[in-house]
């Protein structure tokens, strides 16, 4: 293909940011630090390896995702507990912060709802920045494992990738059969996973992360919250992540309750403010 005379200079353009994010709302994090630090432990639910388990936190609170045991990757869902179809929309996320998330960074939810519905609090591993490769953790760029794409790519019938995983725990936990909840599994927060697009062909990697146990990633629930937490079956995602393969570990959820007063001054986020209509 030829270029055009012009080619570099089109190239030499300087890009502008998408989303300037300056005046997005901005969360008091000194208020959510202080009610963390005094915040009680309430509940706890361990990830089986290759299994995903759900939890659920009232607006107000926090959630604690650990690292135990070994290096080990975990593919979050969230819903508002109260109405399924309000969901983690992680490419408005993305395209709002990044492609990695991380401390005063929120999951926001999907339209026409388009609200912070959990906030990070604290990151143990908010160090790791941007690697010479482009890589970092907690990247919101990737989908979630599933078993369409095994059997697209390699003709396999694996049942625990992050999305069946998702699925099944999600079903158990709210009676509902597999193929309805299989409907509101979404895409993911990839909890500790390293990754990145390679600058010569632009395609998507993982290496193997960095979380050791005693990590952590700590979340202020914005809304009445329920999640969903899948161990994926890449363990620590340095080689592949849909077989049996891998070293997996457990992953661990704690629910926090904040003092009481420690919120003073804090309320839900309200619904997106857009009237709807759409000018039709
Ligand atoms: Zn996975």
């Amino acid at each position: 293909m030829t270029e055009p005379a012009d080619a570099e200079a089109r190239r030499a353009v300087r890009p502008v940011i998408c989303y300037p994010n300056e005046t997005l709302p901005v969360p008091d994090m000194d208020l959510y630090r202080r009610a963390l630090a005094s915040a009680r432990k309430v509940g706890e639910v361990l990830v089986p390896p290759r299994e995903a388990r759900c939890f659920e936190v009232p607006a107000g609170g926090f959630f604690r995702i650990v690292s135990v045991e070994g290096p080990q990757v975990g593919d979050l869902n969230l819903w508002n507990r109260g109405d399924l179809a309000e969901r983690f929309y992680s490419g408005k996320t993305r395209a709002l912060h990044g492609t990695h998330l991380t401390e005063g960074e929120r999951m926001w939810s999907a339209f026409p709802y388009l609200r912070p519905m959990a906030t990070i609090v604290e990151d143990t591993l908010g160090w790791y920045g941007i690697d010479p490769f482009g890589g970092s953790v907690h990247d919101v760029i990737g989908t979630r494992c599933d078993p369409y794409t095994g059997n697209l790519l390699a003709g396999t019938q694996y049942h625990h990738c992050c999305h069946s995983n998702l699925t099944r725990a999600l079903a158990g936990h709210r009676g509902m059969p597999v193929s309805e909840a299989e409907g509101h599994v979404h895409d993911v927060l990839n909890v500790f996973m390293c990754t990145g697009f390679t600058r010569e062909t632009g395609q998507y990697f993982m290496k193997a992360s960095p979380v050791r146990p005693g990590d952590h990633l700590d979340f202020f629930a914005e809304i009445d919250l329920l999640g969903c937490l899948s161990a994926c079956p890449g363990g620590d995602c340095s080689a592949e992540h849909s077989s049996d393969v891998a070293a997996c570990h457990p992953l661990l959820v704690e629910i926090l309750e904040a003092e009481q007063g420690a919120l003073e001054g804090w309320r839900p986020p309200d619904r997106n403010g857009y009237i709807g209509g759409h000018g039709a």
